[in-house]
């Protein structure tokens, strides 16, 4: 059962997206432009800011409460959605959670009203999967300073104009074979840091992503986010969070599949009659509404736990795996329920398709959940 306050907080998100989102942001997705007028009345409701807690300028509510948001926006795009998880899952949980009161001080405000997004450093083009057998980038302390070297690929906030850090996965030492790795907290404006021009993606096109290359990219000893060496358990516990705010912008992305399926079915002719009238019709849009109603139950659940203070990897894990499998099916069957107009980018439902293949690849590919859930079950990695 949901308690009021996410009710409400779910209906203000939902008008947000069909009044605010819904209108514009057709037009800055064909442009791949990023809209820095939505992000700043996101910013102005508080989103940035759901599980911060109300001495940081946040909104003191709970991770639910911002898997909900996501799950509203993503029913009207995914665009603004992930550039919200990003901000703060990846973002502004990182340093809340690991942050010395200083750092907290400096970047949580700011993050928590959207005026500033953080990113988080984590994949390299040599691998997103194999950390950290993939790892190349590197931090050595020289004289009260970390200098950085090397790459990272595909970080989403990471150069936008209110971009205020990334903060960097990096090998800090190498004891035998495993590596040590550290998490730092690099400004954007940190000489050494160069932020790669946009990618031409398939989806999410009006989100910010990019690659940036560190060179003798110098920060201050201080800006260690949390324990030397910790980086790694540190990062494992992100993306176990990361994985819930991306079921439940899945489940946002088969839902609004449902809710245009639905609207055109009503509208759209053929033979005499409206093609919601067909059985075949009918059939996809329930096993449309089957598989949402699931997802959504399975990312309730982990958040639940998660909550709770149990452990909730296993079920983190099942509820990405189910959920952005539940957006590609849906967004599929959508797609054809709209015939030819389902391909004309004109119709949200061509956006959803293009948006919901990178759900079975970010924050952990489906093989990735896959070896989780096995994992958990007992099974040698
Ligand atoms: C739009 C976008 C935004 C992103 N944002 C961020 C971000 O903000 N920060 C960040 O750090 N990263 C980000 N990523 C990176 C994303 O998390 C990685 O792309 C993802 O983890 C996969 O890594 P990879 O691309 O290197 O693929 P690889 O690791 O090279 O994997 C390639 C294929 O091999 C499979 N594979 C690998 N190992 C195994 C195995 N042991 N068993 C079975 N199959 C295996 C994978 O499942 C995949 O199918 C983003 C990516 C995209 C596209």
């Amino acid at each position: 059962m949901l308690k009021d306050e996410h009710i409400e907080l779910r209906k203000s998100v939902e008008e947000f997206a069909r009044e605010v989102v819904a209108p514009v942001i057709g037009d800055y997705y064909e442009r791949g432009e990023f809209p820095y007028e939505i992000v700043r009345k996101m910013g102005a409701m508080g989103l940035f800011g759901l599980p911060v807690p109300e001495e940081y300028g946040g909104m003191g509510g709970d991770y639910f409460a911002l898997c909900l948001a996501l799950e509203e926006l993503a029913r009207v795009d995914s665009s603004v959605a992930i550039t919200l998880e990003a901000a703060v899952s990846l973002g502004a949980m990182p340093l809340l959670r690991y942050g010395t009161a200083e750092q907290k001080e400096r970047w949580l405000p700011k993050l928590a009203s959207g005026e500033r997004l953080g990113a988080f450093g984590l994949t390299e083009p040599g691998g997103g999967t194999d950390v950290p057998g993939g790892m190349r980038t590197t931090a050595v302390l020289d004289d009260g300073q970390w200098v950085i070297n090397g790459s990272k690929a595909f970080i989403t906030n990471s150069g936008t104009d209110i971009t205020a850090f990334v903060a960097v996965a990096a090998i800090t030492a190498r004891e035998g074979r495993r590596p040590e790795i550290s998490t730092i907290i690099v400004p954007s404006d940190t000489p050494g840091l160069t932020v790669s021009k946009k990618y031409s993606k398939v989806g999410w096109s009006a989100s910010d992503t990019r690659e940036l290359s560190f060179t003798d990219c110098r920060v201050p000893e201080e800006n260690l986010l949390g324990e030397r060496g910790r980086g790694y358990s540190q990062f494992l516990r992100t993306l176990d969070e990361g994985r819930v705010a991306i079921a439940a912008l899945s489940v946002g992305l088969a839902q609004g599949c449902i809710d245009e399926s639905l609207r055109y079915a009503r509208e759209r002719t053929a033979f005499g009659r409206t093609i919601g009238g067909f059985q075949a019709i009918q059939f996809k849009i329930a096993d449309m509404e089957a598989r949402a109603h699931t997802a959504r139950l399975a990312y309730y659940h982990a958040a639940e736990r998660m909550l709770a203070g149990l452990p909730f990897k296993k079920e983190a894990a099942i509820a990405k795996l189910v959920s952005s499998n539940a957006a590609m099916d849906n967004a599929r069957d959508a797609t054809q329920i709209f015939g030819g107009y389902g391909f004309m980018n004109e119709f949200p439902v061509g956006r959803f398709y293009r948006d919901a293949k990178i759900l079975e690849i970010g924050e952990g590919t489906s093989e990735v959940q896959r070896m989780l859930i096995a994992r958990e079950l007992g099974m040698d990695a």
